[in-house]
């Protein structure tokens, strides 16, 4: 790849560590204690490539079939994070390539998961998403489900959840998502979990603030994703 946008990549990461930085110094917080997650949809492996050489700590995806063909054209030099809505019948796919589900919302799909991480041997890492604006066209539980999901999923031995995720309605403004940040975080105490997975390049600074454990991050680091074609 060109190096012009490989120095791009570099810049645009440490930028956003930056940003990271200072949301933390404001909060009293230590930025060890953010995962920042280079979210890689849409991009040729090159440009991941690119993002892992210049430091990035994860990577997130948010299609199964797109992140296998990175995976198998990359490996795991950093752990791989799924962030996108997971269908049933793709859970065999996702157990083997990803490090982390974030995208866990109904107990169907939980068992699942279960069954073919028990068959790979292996337990898998994953969060409970919630649907904070409770808005019909996203995936995510209910927040009044989240607690029944969570003692349902205890009950797995394979899924290991670590915390929610959400992606809150959004909002030109991110004091506006302030809330929402807020309430995921109250879910998350409530649960007694570790994570919590909130921010993308709008308002990640805004969700450090609130306590954000792992900033989903994209635009910000590789610039603007072209459309795609389909759905
Ligand atoms: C695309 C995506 C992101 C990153 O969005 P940006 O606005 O490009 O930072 C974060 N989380 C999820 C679930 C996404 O699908």
């Amino acid at each position: 790849m060109d190096s012009e946008t490989s120095t791009d990549i570099r810049a645009n990461l440490e930028r956003v560590q930056a940003v990271i930085a200072a949301a933390c110094r404001r909060a009293g917080r230590s930025p060890d204690g953010v995962l920042l997650i280079a979210v890689s949809k849409t991009m040729p492996a090159e440009r991941v490539k690119a993002a892992v050489e210049a430091g990035a700590a994860a990577l997130g995806e948010n299609r199964v079939q797109e992140a296998k063909d990175k995976i198998e054209a990359l490996g795991h030099p950093v752990p791989w994070h799924l962030i996108g809505h997971l269908q049933t019948n793709k859970a065999k796919d996702a157990v083997q390539l990803f490090d982390c589900i974030q995208s866990v919302d109904r107990l169907d799909l939980a068992k699942e998961i279960n069954r073919r991480a028990e068959a790979a041997g292996r337990t898998v890492d994953a969060l409970v998403e919630v649907n904070l604006g409770e808005e019909a066209q996203k995936g995510g539980a209910r927040p009044d489900e989240v607690k029944a999901l969570l003692d349902a999923i205890a009950g797995l031995g394979r899924v290991r959840v670590r915390g929610l995720m959400a992606i809150p309605p959004a909002s030109a403004d991110p004091e506006a998502t302030r809330p929402h940040f807020r309430r995921l975080r109250e879910l998350r105490d409530l649960a007694g979990l570790e994570h919590l997975s909130m921010g993308m390049s709008a308002d990640y600074a805004v969700a450090v603030e609130e306590g954000a454990t792992i900033v989903r991050v994209g635009t910000a680091i590789f610039g603007p994703r072209a459309p795609r074609a389909g759905p």
